[in-house]
């Protein structure tokens, strides 16, 4: 197989990044890469996906991985994956040696590990620049379970129409299960055994940078964790954001401490980004420094800043997010671009253990195990997206009343336009369509 017949294979099975913001995996391949990094860190506390797929699914993630490198031509394939998942290294050092191409990269229990740049340099030594991809630097980035559905799309003939979820928190039962994609909160919700309080919200996503999302919502291709918590919790209390209070409260009491520039992953690799900056302009109204306000788009929204730095419980995350939409929408692009040869001096010690982030999040009695369940969920009714990636959203080929077996094509993106097909996820039959989603009810055999 050659680059091109593999991208073809990616976007007609609707393959995106399934560990992150969904971008089309056909469109990160690249021949200019040397190195292509398998990115195992999995760093939000709570989640339990890629860790289980990779122990499980060791032969078939690990052929597909170096299918991979041979295919773009890269010297070598990196795992990355973080010391205390123990079984899964085992599991890989079990194998690795069938793989000439490949190697085993065991990173510190530290979060951010898993963002791309920060992963890219503790791999490679390598820095991305300012606002710049991964492979200007020569690498690519996948995540685990985006490998694992690439061999189900190359070996089985598979596309995209399960997702793999951790169900955690204040559950009876917490526990990983592959889900129908478009499958309701709630069913996943059952499945680990309902709620154990009543006064409770959820988390789609991990604690730092997941957003809330209510029984009725529906998952998609890179939905990796539902977390329910009590209403009053910390992380909970964290993403009621409202930006005219959160700027008073940034008047009022930022002490200029500078701690959150200090724990910047992205600042202490050496780009410009200095929240603790950024917070000053905002709560001071000062405009002539017009490169702080665009350096927001440097930031990758990992949180460390608001979630565990600001001692005055302040959102610098939030307020440097919603400043980034604004220019975003004013149609201004990142000015920054600079290349830095060195990290910041201090970088090892302001490496945030992934420990004390689940006790400062208050999270340490929910980190359990949560098995992965050997049964598909099953479900009546699934609502499908057609924007679960980053580019032009899919366009329902589909009508009402048609039926559809699991597997089918049922939105596309034109060749011109970034994006993914979209599939059935259960067998059934087409009730509602728009450009936004389509409905499938179930027939017959319940997702056979
Ligand atoms: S850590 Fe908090 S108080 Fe300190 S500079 Fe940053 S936003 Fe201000
Ligand atoms: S969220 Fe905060 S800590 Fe993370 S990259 Fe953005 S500014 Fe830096």
């Amino acid at each position: 197989m050659n680059l091109d017949e593999l991208k073809v294979i990616l976007k007609e099975n609707g393959i995106v990044g399934a560990g992150g913001a969904g971008f089309p995996t056909y469109a990160k391949l690249n021949s200019k890469a040397d190195v292509l990094i398998m990115n195992c860190a999995e760093c939000e506390p709570l989640i339990r996906v890629d860790r289980q797929l990779i122990k499980i699914y060791t032969e078939e993630i690990l052929d597909t991985y170096e299918m991979m490198v041979q295919v773009l031509g890269c010297e070598k394939g990196i795992i990355g994956i973080k010391s205390h998942y123990k079984e899964s290294i085992e599991a890989i050092k079990h194998k690795i040696e069938n793989y000439p191409k490949l190697e085993l990269n065991i990173l510190e229990d530290v979060y951010p590990a898993g963002d791309e740049v920060v992963l890219i340099y503790e791999t490679t030594g390598r820095i991305v620049p300012e606002g710049a991809i991964p492979i200007t630097v020569g690498a690519i980035v996948v995540n685990v379970e985006t490998v694992l559905n690439i061999h189900n799309a190359v070996v089985n003939k598979k596309a995209v129409v399960d997702t793999y979820v951790t169900i955690t928190g204040e559950v009876n039962n917490p526990i990983t299960v592959k889900a129908p994609i478009g499958s309701k909160v709630i069913d996943l919700i059952n499945l680990a055994g309902g709620s154990k309080i009543e006064d409770y919200e959820i988390i789609m996503g991990g604690p730092m940078t997941g957003r809330l999302t209510t029984l009725n919502s529906y998952i998609t291709k890179t939905t990796k964790a539902l977390i329910v918590l009590p209403k009053e919790h910390l992380v909970i209390n964290k993403r009621k954001f409202d930006p005219s209070i959160d700027i008073k409260r940034a008047m009022s009491v930022c002490s200029q401490c500078r701690m959150c520039s200090d724990l910047c992953p992205r600042n202490q690799l050496g780009h410009v980004i200095s929240p603790h900056k950024i917070m000053n302009t905002l709560a001071n109204g000062l405009t002539e420094d017009i490169d702080t306000f665009t350096s927001t788009m440097l930031c990758c929204e990992c949180g460390i800043c608001e979630m565990y730095a600001c001692h005055q419980g302040l959102a610098p995350r939030s307020l440097i997010a919603e400043m980034k939409l604004k220019l975003r929408e004013k149609g201004i692009k990142n000015p920054h671009n600079n290349a830095p040869i060195n990290v910041g001096r201090m970088r090892e010690y302001r490496k945030i253990p992934i420990d004390r982030l689940i006790a400062k999040l208050n999270l340490t009695t929910y980190n359990v195990d949560a098995n992965l369940s050997p049964d598909r969920l099953k479900v009546k009714k699934v609502e499908i997206n057609m924007r679960q990636h980053i580019g032009a959203p899919a366009v329902p080929i589909v009508k009402v009343g048609d039926e559809v077996y699991k597997g089918n094509v049922i939105g596309i993106v034109d060749e011109k336009n970034l994006g993914a097909f979209i599939h059935a996820s259960i067998t059934g039959v087409i009730v509602s369509v728009s450009e936004n989603s389509i409905f499938i009810e179930a027939r017959g055999d319940i997702n056979g």
